[in-house]
């Protein structure tokens, strides 16, 4: 009998938020994927998060952070500031500014995930997007080469989800291209997770509900998968956790109440954990970290700590001081804007909460510490040469 090679396929299932936290106490396909990793995110939103798992860069390195930065010379949203005109109660409604997301992101050729979220009308001419570009396809990263690139280059036969479709499209999607036989290698997307968990929070029972639909479908995925090769190699990775929400900050008002002058004396953006200043006078940047200094719910950055975390960009394009708050305190409002919630990450890459895993069927290649190892893992796992 002669022995045709070991057929074999490795599938890398990222599941978004899905801290090892969250996973503390629950039985998570134990028995399918007995080696279990705690990996250190990446500091940032998944916007940075996502690249780091895809080239194994940091954000300093590939270029992507917060959605928005400062930079009024190459802002393509000038042309959105008469809407800043407009009463806020109409511009500001969810579904009119994702309509105008939708035109924004058409108009310009933006392929990436693209959503205005709150940032103001008035202000959004002087700020650019770091994702204009589809990250899960070659050439998706501002900086950097992503794996995409690399299998594309050494022809490796793959799969890969549109980020686009749900999570059961998917689903079906990577089924049928295993059931071809073809593929060496295949990287399942799965967002839905992270909007639970900013939900209901993570000890809620929806997430044991989402959990156990997960174990179903990651377990009837594999038994495709074993009957078109011989050997499945499952990876499930996620990009961080989710800390629950205690305390709500009005970080905004408190700058407000400084009576700088927007655009005049600084500039600013809320995300939901990181206040961001750029300052055009050294009175503005002074009296801003005095007012900073006050909030005892959070800090200012170093620029030594942003340096170890690898978020010390050229020219501080994402914030010339950075103010994160602590685990579980969110700034409200801000411009990030989502609806009220119970979970948020976002938070310092020390906190426990922030930590991601790597759950798999065999010993993952490497020693993967940090989701930027995923990087590493996938790329053995295709076969390809670092
Ligand atoms: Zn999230």
């Amino acid at each position: 009998m002669s022995t045709s090679t070991n057929k074999r396929l490795a599938i890398v299932c990222f599941i978004d938020a899905l801290g090892w936290e969250v996973l503390r106490g629950r039985r998570f396909l134990e028995e399918r994927l007995p080696h279990r990793r705690r990996l250190r995110s990446t500091f940032g939103f998944s916007s940075a998060c996502v690249p780091s798992i895809l080239s194994g860069l940091t954000p300093r390195e590939h270029g992507h952070w917060s959605f928005f930065y400062y930079d009024p010379q190459h802002s393509p949203f000038k042309p959105l500031k008469p809407l800043g005109l407009l009463p806020r109660s109409i511009v500001d409604r969810g579904r009119v500014r994702n309509q105008i997301s939708k035109l924004v992101k058409r108009a310009y050729g933006f392929t990436g995930y693209f959503q205005l979220y709150s940032l103001p009308f008035s202000q959004i001419g002087l700020f650019d997007y770091c994702e204009k570009k589809d990250l899960f396809k070659p050439g998706g990263l501002n900086r950097g080469e992503n794996i995409f690139d690399l299998l594309e280059r050494e022809r490796v036969p793959y799969h890969v989800s549109n980020w686009r479709e749900p999570e059961d499209a998917n689903l079906a999607a990577v089924k049928a291209d295993i059931a071809q036989g073809e593929i060496r290698f295949a990287f399942l997307y799965m967002a839905a997770m992270d909007a639970l968990l900013h939900q209901v929070g993570k000890e809620s029972p929806e997430v044991d509900k989402k959990m156990a639909w997960y174990e179903r479908e990651l377990t009837a995925l594999l038994e495709v998968a074993e009957r078109h090769y011989d050997e499945v190699r499952l990876f499930v990775c996620s990009d961080h956790g989710m800390a629950t929400v205690h305390t709500h900050i009005d970080l905004m008002a408190r700058i407000e109440a400084l009576g700088l002058a927007f655009d005049t004396d600084y500039v600013a953006t809320y995300d939901s954990t990181m206040g961001r200043f750029w300052f055009k006078h050294p009175q503005a940047r002074e009296r801003i970290i005095a007012a900073l200094e006050q909030e005892p719910n959070g800090r200012i950055l170093s620029e030594a700590e942003l340096r170890a975390l690898g978020c010390d960009f050229d020219g501080h394009q994402y914030g010339e001081l950075n103010f994160l708050t602590n685990p579980g305190v969110i700034i409200v409002p801000c411009h990030m804007g989502l609806k009220p919630i119970t979970g948020m990450h976002g938070y310092h890459p020390d906190d426990p909460d922030s930590d991601a895993c790597l759950l798999s069927n065999v010993p993952p290649p490497g020693d993967p510490q940090a989701i930027t190892d995923v990087f590493h893992v996938m790329q053995a796992e295709a076969g390809l040469r670092g």
